[in-house]
């Protein structure tokens, strides 16, 4: 084959992205990738993996600064040097960017540098050279939506992304938005030291989660000393000398820096979607159905481009699914209720499938069992005794429905109920399972057992 000729041409190399093109290399496609920034994307970058690794900083300082007496540790003063903490977090992104770099040899994946367009037709034009492609999967991912009248300078107004590469601390930070970039910049930063203010337009914090869950990190934000405001929408900014003034309707909020955390839009713009006939909404947000086809023959689409659950396994999903349907490999196609969500904030929440009001208003007739961390022996011994594991079940039929996380390790204890919910399990066979004593995943299994009003330690 000439060099420019390719099976598969992927567009953008997030988690997304390189995920499709190493699962279209097993399946025997000569796959090219295409990548502006660095191979990675967003998430190992500047998003999952550094934010993630700061936050493993910030609870060690603060386990340390504020609770070593209840450990038994005695220590002068602990501080911290922001200079090595990001030292640090680009270790951890360097170590994986190089793994990363070496799948991509080991797949005979090639990697072409530079700003990739759709031609149509299977044309990709990358800077001045062109590709041909059988297949073309768009995984460009998003960005930081602004607010208007809130300007991002990198200074004064930042997005995630300059949060995250940041090289020092504000002394007081204002977060607009609390999804999950806004909760686990929460937490950083006031594990950090900083005096932090959340700022939530709707009346509740991480709103996409069940409610009793948004109401335990409520409490638990406040008695860290957050000062959380629900119901509140920003009206306006305004920058004077050292300070931001965010404007609410009743007062205004004075910070060092001011963190938008309200979304982030599709990356459709600019990258040729009109001219290969591949169709967006009116946001912006690029059209599939469940195999990842967009409306374009010959082009499929995955990851945060395409909307859903704006999560890096949710697009290394998707893109699983593109790449086997372009090899004519169908195995099961991308449902948006079997993607985990897990949120890094202390205490961590993750979730799967519906919430008790979701599946109330479907119409089910729905029966919870509940599990306190407090009563777990593990949680107890780790001295993070906040939060609770909740099963969601179908009263008549017994199906598992969803699963509720909120406490320490949640996003690890998800795996196990999203895996029931997968093989359409039912609450009293994770509750039959055999759970290792003392851990946490005790959390999940008496949470289950309580559906039938069974759970035991409580
Ligand atoms: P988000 O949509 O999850 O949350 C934004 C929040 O901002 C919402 O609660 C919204 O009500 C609020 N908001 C909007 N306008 C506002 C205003 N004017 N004033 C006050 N509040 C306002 O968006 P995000 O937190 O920016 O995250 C973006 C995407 O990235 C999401 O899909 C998120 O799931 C994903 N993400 C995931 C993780 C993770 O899984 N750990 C981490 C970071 C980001």
């Amino acid at each position: 084959m000439p060099d420019n000729e390719f099976d598969v041409a992927v567009l953008g190399s997030g988690t997304g992205g390189y995920t499709a093109a190493i699962r279209a290399a097993q399946l025997g496609k000569r796959t090219a990738i295409v990548e502006v920034a660095k191979l990675g994307g967003t998430c190992l970058h500047i998003g999952c993996i550094p934010t993630k690794a700061l936050l493993e900083t910030s609870g060690l300082l603060h386990k340390l600064r504020d609770r070593r007496e209840e450990y038994g540790i005695t220590a002068g003063d602990v501080a911290f040097d922001y200079d090595r903490l990001a030292v640090r977090r680009d270790a951890v992104v360097n170590q994986l960017f190089r793994g990363l770099q070496g799948l991509m040899r080991k797949n005979r994946i090639e990697v072409v540098q530079g700003c990739g367009r759709l031609e149509g037709g299977g044309r990709l034009r990358v800077d001045d050279r062109t590709i041909n492609a059988g297949a073309i999967i768009v995984a460009t991912g998003s960005s930081p939506r602004p607010l208007p009248g809130l300007d991002f300078d990198g200074e004064r107004i930042v997005n995630s992304d300059h949060a995250t590469m940041a090289r020092r601390l504000p002394a007081s930070i204002a977060i607009i938005g609390a999804g999950a970039v806004g909760v686990e910049f929460a937490t950083f930063y006031r594990q950090m030291g900083a005096s932090v203010t959340l700022i939530e337009a709707l009346d509740r914090l991480v709103p996409l989660e069940d409610e009793e869950v948004s109401r335990a990190l409520l409490q638990a934000f406040r008695r860290s000393g957050i000062d959380c405001r629900v119901s509140a929408r920003v009206q306006g900014a305004r920058v004077e000398g050292g300070h931001v003034a965010v404007e609410l309707a009743d007062g205004e909020v004075l910070a060092e820096q001011v963190l938008v955390a309200v979304g982030r839009d599709p990356n459709s713009g600019g990258i040729g979607l009109e001219r290969a006939g591949v169709e967006v909404d009116d946001r912006g947000v690029v059209k599939v159905d469940e195999w990842m086809r967009t409306s374009a023959p010959g082009v499929w689409a995955i990851g945060d481009v395409v909307g859903g659950y704006q999560l890096a396994h949710a697009a290394a999903h998707e893109g699983i699914v593109a790449a086997e349907d372009i090899a004519g490999r169908r195995v099961t196609p991308m449902e948006q209720e079997l993607v985990t969500r897990c949120t890094y904030s202390t205490p961590e929440i993750a979730s799967v499938g519906l919430t008790e009001a979701q599946a109330t208003a479907r119409g089910y007739e729905v029966r919870v069992g509940k599990f306190p961390f407090v009563a777990n022996a593990r949680a107890i011994i780790h001295g993070e005794t906040d939060g609770f594991a909740k099963v969601v079940a179908d009263a008549n039929t017994g199906e598992l429905l969803g699963a509720h996380v909120i406490g320490v390790q949640a996003t690890e204890l998800i795996g196990e109920p999203a895996l029931a919910r997968l093989f359409q399990g039912d609450p009293w066979e994770v509750g039959r399972n055999i759970h290792p004593h003392p851990t946490l995943s005790e959390v999940i299994g008496e949470a289950a057992l309580a559906v039938d009003g069974v759970a035991l330690n409580i």
